[in-house]
């Protein structure tokens, strides 16, 4: 146990919380549990112009889907808090004013459209766009008269000349940046605003965090929220940059390349558990080898030096896998549960249906669905019969199908016990009297008992149909 260890997961609630960040908020949570600390959710909410209530829902509902509490955070509170930015700024506005005071922010009564001018020209000039530190030299009484006088500022960082900016990461080991490569970036907007790098250092360090572990691309902001760090001297956390999540054409993963929403998994039945353990792959492995683990292996297991540096492929296959593995090696009780809200979502079942018969339907498609979802169409022929599709109509047009599908109905009307102990044998009976192949038996069965010429095995449609059914199917198959 190391109390110390203490995570955070910082979402802004702009929109649906998406793979890559629910693997960001596993892998500390996982963190967390393998250490017996804390997993701190903290609400990024500082854009008020894009942040949304249902956003923020829709990002909570997410992470308990997938099974991630938080110890600390909205709903549950904390020693730490307030968990949300937008309740924060005090904080941030107190130590703006003590950047100020010490140097190490300043005003920049720069005009946005100089900023842009100045950028503009230097990627002309085939050089890095970067603030000209205009106003680092203007004095600080000089400032105060100015933004007295109204004029507009914003505050920067006075990024220290010479030296550089060590980050221990503890995937890609010993990150240096030189500070000549930072810009007196803008911590404070006009009309006082706190930026995001500004803000989250500042709660890093007010919640205690230990480590931080975030996407890779996030690795550009460290070097500055490093240096806000060391201007307070306040707490540096350790760091874990993750790797990218790179979707099927290489690239970075992204909604083009269809990324997407944890909530759109739920929607279309996918089983949490399998969704956990494929975001556990995206980066980390258990043991080199083992790829199905659950939730409590993944935490017994969880350690930064099992991280891997490249980027990680979302294999939409590996994760239908993974669902289908789950879902066969699920009790059929609990998956009947998981499954019944499709059914009736589908209005294949309503009140009516006993849990006995339930759940024979169920464990007829265990070994095939991976996805919840996947269940009603597999199984809307067991309660009404589908029309028939072309294949199934061209197999009830053969020759000698009538005679077929009556001597089986006849077979399956008069055998001793239900559903039959040995299918095959029945109609290999009615194939031999009839001195027919079993061809021309199963596939018209199988055509009028379906609809189609897909499915289960026949001895399973048979017994899930019930007897009656089944030889009240194989009769209307008969063609006039
Ligand atoms: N609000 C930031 C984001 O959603 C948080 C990044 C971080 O973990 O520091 O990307």
């Amino acid at each position: 146990m190391d109390r110390s260890v203490r995570v955070r997961f910082a979402p802004s609630p702009t929109g649906n919380l998406h793979v890559g960040g629910a693997r960001t908020a596993l892998f500390n949570w996982a963190f967390a549990r393998r250490h017996g600390g804390a997993f701190i959710l903290r609400i990024e909410d500082t854009d008020a112009e894009r942040n949304t209530q249902q956003a923020l829902t829709s990002i909570l509902g997410s992470l308990r889907w997938l099974g991630l509490d938080w110890d600390e955070g909205p709903e549950v509170g904390g020693e730490h808090g307030p968990y949300f930015q937008s309740e924060r700024k005090a904080s941030y506005e107190e130590a703006a004013g003590r950047g100020l005071e010490e140097g190490w922010l300043y005003r920049c009564f720069c005009t946005p459209e100089r900023v842009a001018e100045l950028k503009d020209a230097q990627r002309e000039a085939k050089e890095p766009p970067r603030y000209d530190q205009r106003c680092r030299s203007v004095a600080l009484e000089e400032s105060a008269r100015r933004a007295e006088s109204g004029e507009a500022y914003v505050l920067r960082f006075a990024v220290p000349e010479g030296g550089s900016v060590n980050i221990e990461d503890a995937v890609r080991g010993n990150v240096e940046i030189a500070t000549a490569e930072i810009e007196d970036w803008v911590a404070v907007r006009t009309g006082g605003m706190p930026t995001y790098n500004f803000c989250c250092a500042l709660d890093d360090a007010a919640m205690e965090i230990s480590h931080v572990l975030r996407g890779e691309e996030h690795l550009v902001n460290t070097p500055k929220q490093v240096l806000v760090a060391k201007a307070l001297d306040i707490a540096v956390p350790g760091f874990a940059h993750l790797p990218l999540i790179l979707g099927e054409d290489g690239k970075k993963l992204s909604k083009r390349t269809g990324e997407t929403a944890v909530e759109d998994y739920v929607a279309s039945g996918h089983p949490p558990e399998a969704l956990f353990n494929f975001l556990c792959l995206l980066g980390f492995s258990l043991d080199g080898t083992t790829e199905v683990f659950s939730r409590e292996q993944m935490c017994e297991a969880f350690d930064l030096s099992r991280l891997q540096k490249s980027g990680a492929l979302f294999d939409t296959d590996k994760l239908r896998w993974l669902c289908g593995e789950y879902i066969r090696s699920s009790e059929l009780s609990d998956l009947t549960d998981r499954c019944l809200p499709w059914l009736e979502k589908s209005g294949l079942v309503g009140g009516d249906i006993t849990r006995e018969r339930l759940e024979q339907v169920v464990s007829g498609e265990q070994e095939r669905i991976r996805l919840y979802g996947e269940l009603p169409e597999r199984v809307a022929y067991l309660f009404s019969k589908p029309e028939n599709d072309e294949k199934a109509s061209a197999a009830l047009a053969a020759e000698g199908v009538g005679s077929a599908l009556s001597a089986l109905a006849d077979a399956l009307e008069a055998a001793e016990d239900f559903p039959p102990s040995d299918f095959g044998a029945l109609a290999k009976g009615v194939s031999e009297s009839l001195d027919v192949g079993m061809g021309k038996i199963l596939k018209p069965a199988r055509a009028a008992l379906t609809g189609t010429l897909g499915g289960p095995e026949l001895a399973e449609i048979v017994a899930l149909l019930g007897r009656e059914e089944a030889v009240a199917r194989l009769r209307a198959g008969v063609p006039e």
